[in-house]
């Protein structure tokens, strides 16, 4: 009988440590990062530091014809008339409300509680944004928001963004699938801003946002940044976001079916000079 409770007992401090672990593993992956967005002033302190670098560039930009901050951009371009494109989430809007549920909730990003979130047009604008966004506008250089939210979603999207203080002109918020051809690679859609405008300036968090970059490895990217060296902080500008993008899907080797082995792999990609 003794060894039978022992048994029950033993097996229930398995059960509860296993339950528990789990929790803490699915935690651990965004709880740090959402905080951190959330709480820390230093997080503040980099997008103002971003968007007070811009703000100061764009008289430089726009009275040097030469200047695009484009990829996209073609000849001849120097009497286009200037506009500035942004990414919105995690660029200009914050939404670490969404994923602050997501943890509190135990669940995962999934497009219907996305798309959910977007119709609250509750996001929070990021430090700076507004006022860059706003200078931009009064200097007569048109603002393009290229945005991964869903056309259907769109009319939620310029809400939010409208009761922020952001200029939201007409077409001015391009999402992804609201023309044909355009794409969550973003590429067709700053092309059609740089047909008609010289771009002066780039706003992300994402390095698609800057130049295309799907489904190259870790290597290849830091390459890729590395390439455009002289344009981090005057044509471009990236915004911190360690909770999710490209950078993250470039750790998985694709092999990976469960979110052990997704753990496994991080682990494996933790770099500490002992071997
Ligand atoms: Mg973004």
């Amino acid at each position: 009988m003794k060894i039978r409770l022992l048994t029950v007992a033993l097996l229930l401090l398995f059960t509860s440590c296993q339950t528990s672990r789990q929790a803490a593993d699915y935690s651990n992956n965004t709880l740090s990062s959402t905080l951190w967005l959330q709480t820390a002033a230093e997080y503040e302190a980099m997008t103002l530091q971003a968007y007070n670098t811009a703000r100061m560039f764009l008289t430089v930009a726009l009275e040097d014809s030469t200047w695009s901050a484009s990829l996209e951009q073609e000849d001849p371009y120097f009497d286009k008339p200037p506009a500035i494109i942004l990414d919105l989430d995690e660029t200009a809007i914050d939404n670490s409300f969404y994923e602050a549920r997501v943890i509190l909730d135990k669940s995962g990003f999934d497009s219907v509680t996305w798309n959910n979130w977007v119709r609250e047009a509750e996001a929070e604008a990021i430090k700076g944004a507004v006022e860059l966004t706003n200078r931009a506008d009064e200097l007569g250089i048109a603002v393009f928001y290229i945005t991964n939210r869903d056309a259907e979603v769109q009319p939620y999207t310029e809400q939010n963004l409208l009761e922020l203080g952001f200029p939201v002109a007409e077409g001015s918020v391009m999402s992804n699938g609201g023309q044909p051809g355009w794409t969550s690679a973003k590429t067709e859609r700053r092309k059609v801003v740089a047909e008609n405008y010289r771009v002066l300036m780039l706003f992300g968090d994402d390095l698609n946002d800057f130049v295309p970059a799907r489904g190259i490895s870790i290597e290849e990217r830091k390459k890729l940044a590395e390439v455009y060296a002289d344009w981090w902080g005057a044509k471009w500008f990236v915004l911190p976001n360690p909770n999710y993008g490209s950078w993250e899907r470039a750790l998985y080797t694709g092999n990976e079916e469960s979110e052990a082995e997704m753990q496994q792999t991080r682990l494996n990609r933790l770099k500490d000079k002992r071997n």
